[in-house]
């Protein structure tokens, strides 16, 4: 059967589901917003409206029982969270922060936003996350904090981490802005650490376009995350607040509307994770018949979100290269409802290890002097180039393969066609050698 890669025909044509996660719901409670003509009911002022609208307040609740946390509050994006929980913190100029290097770009980004050094450590290979190890010994007496990414959905190993962030007295910032949703025996991702970061925005499982939800059981942070959130400096001297370390003014306040929208949202996410993990349980027995195809593991007691469905490909059992391999199955499938043009949702990997961004490896951020790397404040020399994290770096460019072909909305016969698709490929690989 000749490979549509080499112009025979594809496995699929029509589009497959996408993730269409707004309906009615959603629509009415927009509608609800808009007909009240209150879009947004923030004050930057230290008045009863600072901690904003209904609807603002009413997600924040029903988001922390949800999650069972004592302390959920929105923001405008998971990436304004990120910011809020390290200047919420106490994050001095020079402190370092140990971040993983293979996330979306924010959770290695935040800590330079409070001048404080970004540390990469490695991920370890079964999970994906940070790996304990490393992060062990990229610890220093200026280490203040660790920012631990739920990637593709699994919960970080929160057992070990913690304890090393309890011996050395560091904060544990958790960006589960893939695990709505997960779980580590009976505690959600995005819990587990000091305090954690969800992610509304329009690519994640649930969203209100864009939005964010910060959690915490730590009323002190609660309180220094909401005046970051909305104009610190103007409401910390009314308010009488004693400590004023990192209150300077962000307006990184959710809307009225997203607020009602990700409501709604909420009330979807456990039926949404529910199809993600069943769609991913068959495809990890079909694609399991592939010898070079390693379907993804679940750590013993944890419940995995499924962001995105994350492959391992062994090229020596193949005997083709992956990125080959991926674009041949990209072209027996279809794109996807809501995001046709963005082609076929399966990938060589997932993203450049960070440190290899020009904003670390040439360590320009603030004005081009190097601050803040070469701030008096610091004062420790940091390189950030290629061989840094040698597992993030094998992940991505040799091993990885992620999809998004696992979309609640999929049918068994939309699964069978990817399954098709790879096993296709996979028959005929040969093709692909010459
Ligand atoms: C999407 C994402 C973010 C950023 O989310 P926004 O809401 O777009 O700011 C941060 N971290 C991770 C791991 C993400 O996947």
């Amino acid at each position: 059967m000749k490979l549509a890669i080499n112009g025979g025909s594809p496995v699929r044509r029509n589009l497959f589901p996408g993730n269409s996660v707004i309906g009615p719901e959603e629509q009415e409670a927009a509608k609800r917003v808009l007909e009240s003509g209150t879009l947004s009911a923030f004050y930057g002022a230290w008045n009863d409206k600072f901690y904003g609208g209904p609807e603002v307040r009413a997600l924040e609740d029903e988001w922390a029982k949800f999650y069972n946390v004592k302390h959920a509050i929105a923001v405008n994006s998971a990436t304004s969270g990120l910011y809020c929980a390290v200047g919420a913190i106490g994050c001095d100029p020079g402190d370092e922060i140990i971040v993983t290097p293979y996330s979306m770009c924010a959770s290695a980004v935040a800590p330079l936003i409070f001048n404080a050094i970004p540390i990469f450590a490695d991920i370890e290979t079964a999970y994906f996350c940070l790996d304990p190890a490393a992060v062990e010994a990229a610890i220093t007496p200026r280490t203040k904090a660790i920012i631990i990414v739920d990637l593709f959905g699994h919960p970080y190993q929160a057992q070990e981490i913690n304890a090393l962030a309890k011996k050395h007295g560091l904060y544990v910032i958790e960006d589960a802005a893939q695990a709505p949703g997960a779980m580590d025996n009976d505690r959600y991702a995005g819990t587990l650490g000091d305090v954690g970061v969800y992610s509304l925005n329009y690519h994640k499982h649930i969203h209100c376009g864009e939005g964010g939800v910060v959690v915490t059981n730590d009323q002190a942070l609660a309180e220094r995350v909401r005046l970051i959130r909305n104009h610190a400096e103007a409401v910390v001297g009314p308010k009488g607040e004693p400590n004023l370390v990192n209150m300077l003014g962000f307006n990184f306040r959710m809307t009225e509307l997203e607020a009602a929208i990700a409501r709604c949202q909420l009330r979807k996410l456990k039926d949404l994770l529910k199809a993600r993990r069943s769609h991913c349980s068959y495809l990890n027995g079909e694609l399991s018949t592939i010898p070079a195809i390693k379907p993804p593991a679940t750590r013993e007691n944890c419940l995995h979100s499924f962001y995105l469905h994350t492959l391992k490909y062994c090229e020596e059992l193949a005997g083709v290269g992956r990125d080959i391999f991926v674009k041949a199955v990209g072209q027996e499938l279809a794109p996807m409802e809501l995001r046709e043009s963005d082609g076929a949702r399966v990938w060589s990997g997932y993203v450049t290890p960070l440190y290899l961004l020009p904003l670390f490896e040439k360590k320009i951020a603030y004005g081009k002097h190097g601050c803040p790397w070469t701030c008096n404040a610091h004062g420790r020399e940091i390189h950030y180039r290629k061989g840094l994290c040698p597992n993030s770096e094998k992940m991505h460019y040799k091993e990885v393969i992620v999809h998004e072909y696992m979309m609640p909305g999929m049918t068994r016969k939309d699964l069978n066609d990817v399954v098709d698709a790879f096993v296709k490929v996979w028959d005929n690989r040969q093709e692909l050698k010459s």
